[in-house]
C-alpha cells in the first residue's frame, strides 16, 4: 500500500483511499493548506460549497502543475440548495468556483428530510452529463438510504459519515457492504479529541507511531476511504506516513472495541436547512 493507494467504487471509478479534509480551512488559508498537501503526496480532497473555500482549492490544484485526472475532488451540495432545479444550479455554482470542467465526486451533504430523492434526481442528471465522474451521499443512516432506493436509478457509490472508533455505524456500514457503497469516514480522528486515550497511546507506542496515526491505519483497515484534516504541514505528512506498518487482528479489535456511539457532529436525524 502507498499514499495513493485506491479503492473501486461500485462504478469503475477509483477513488484515492486517503484524503484531505478542508472543513472549516479559512478560504485565505485553503490555497496554502492544499498546495501543501499536493507537493507530499495527497490526491484526493474533500471540500463542500459550505465550507465556503472551494475558489481556493481549485486554484491550488490548477496551480500544482499536477494533471487534473490524478487528482481527486470532492464537493458537496449544501442544505438549502435540495431540489432538482436548485441543485443543478448549485453544482454548476460549485464547478464555477473550483474552476473545474468536472468533480470526481458530488454528495448530498445532509439528507434534508422529504427532498434529498428528488435532489437526489439532479445528481443522477450531472453524473449523467458527465460532470460529475460518481455520485454519493453523506450523513445518510441506513434507513435514509433504504428510503432513496425506493426511487433512485443510480445507486449511491459513497456514504460519507461520522465514523471513527468511538463511533461506528455497524448497522450503515453493513447495509452498504451489501450494497456495494463504499464508506467514507468525515472526522476520522474524532477531531482530536481523544488522541491521549490510553488504548492509542499504548498502541501508538508498539508500532512506533501516533495515535492519529493508529487511528488512520484502523480506519484503512477497515476498507473506509478517510479524510482527516490538517493546516499543519507535520500533521499532514504524519497522517499520510501510514503505509509503512499494519495493525494486527487482535489490535483491530481492541480498537473497534472503543465504539462508544460518541458524536462529535451532528445527528443525521436532525438536519437543519439553516447555515
Ligand atoms: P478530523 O477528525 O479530521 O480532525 C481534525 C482536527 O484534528 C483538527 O483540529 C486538526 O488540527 C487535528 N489534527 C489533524 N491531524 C492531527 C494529528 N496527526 N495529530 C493531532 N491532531 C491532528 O475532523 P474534521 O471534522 O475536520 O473531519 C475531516 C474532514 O471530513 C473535514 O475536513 C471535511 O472534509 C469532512 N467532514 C465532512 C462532514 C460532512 O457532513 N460530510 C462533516 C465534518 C467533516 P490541525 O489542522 O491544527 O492539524
Amino acid at each position: 500500500m502507498n499514499p495513493n493507494t485506491t479503492k473501486r467504487l461500485n462504478n469503475g471509478k477509483q477513488i484515492p483511499q486517503l484524503g484531505l479534509g478542508v472543513y472549516k480551512v479559512p478560504a485565505e488559508q485553503v490555497y496554502e493548506t492544499v498546495k501543501n498537501a499536493l507537493e507530499l503526496g495527497y490526491r484526493h480532497i474533500d471540500t463542500a460549497s459550505f465550507y465556503g473555500n472551494e475558489e481556493g482549492v481549485g486554484k491550488a490544484i490548477k496551480d500544482s502543475g499536477i494533471p487534473r485526472e490524478e487528482i481527486f475532488v470532492t464537493t458537496k451540495v449544501w442544505n438549502d440548495d435540495h431540489g432538482f432545479e436548485r441543485a443543478q444550479e448549485a453544482f454548476a455554482k460549485s464547478l464555477n468556483r473550483l474552476g473545474l470542467e468536472y468533480v470526481d465526486l458530488y454528495l448530498i451533504h445532509w439528507p434534508v428530510p422529504t427532498i434529498f430523492p428528488e435532489t437526489w434526481k439532479a445528481l443522477e442528471k450531472v453524473y449523467k452529463d458527465g460532470a460529475a465522474k460518481a455520485i454519493g451521499v453523506s450523513n445518510f443512516l441506513d434507513h435514509h438510504l433504504q428510503e432513496l432506493a425506493r426511487t433512485q436509478e443510480v445507486q449511491p457509490a459513497v456514504d460519507q459519515i461520522e465514523l471513527h472508533p468511538k463511533l461506528v455505524e455497524t448497522r450503515t456500514i453493513n447495509y452498504c457492504h451489501e450494497k456495494g457503497i463504499a464508506i467514507e469516514s468525515w472526522s476520522p480522528l474524532g477531531r482530536a479529541t481523544y488522541l491521549d486515550d490510553p488504548l492509542l497511546v499504548k498502541l501508538g507506542e508498539k508500532y512506533k507511531k501516533s495515535p492519529a496515526q493508529i487511528i488512520i491505519r484502523w480506519h484503512l483497515q477497515r476498507d473506509f476511504v478517510v479524510i482527516p484534516k490538517s493546516t499543519n504541514s507535520e500533521r499532514q505528512r504524519e497522517n499520510i506516513t501510514v503505509f509503512d506498518f499494519h495493525l494486527d487482528e487482535r489490535d483491530m479489535k481492541l480498537l473497534d472495541q472503543m465504539d462508544e456511539g460518541m458524536r462529535v457532529g451532528s445527528h443525521p436525524n436532525n438536519v437543519s436547512i439553516q447555515k
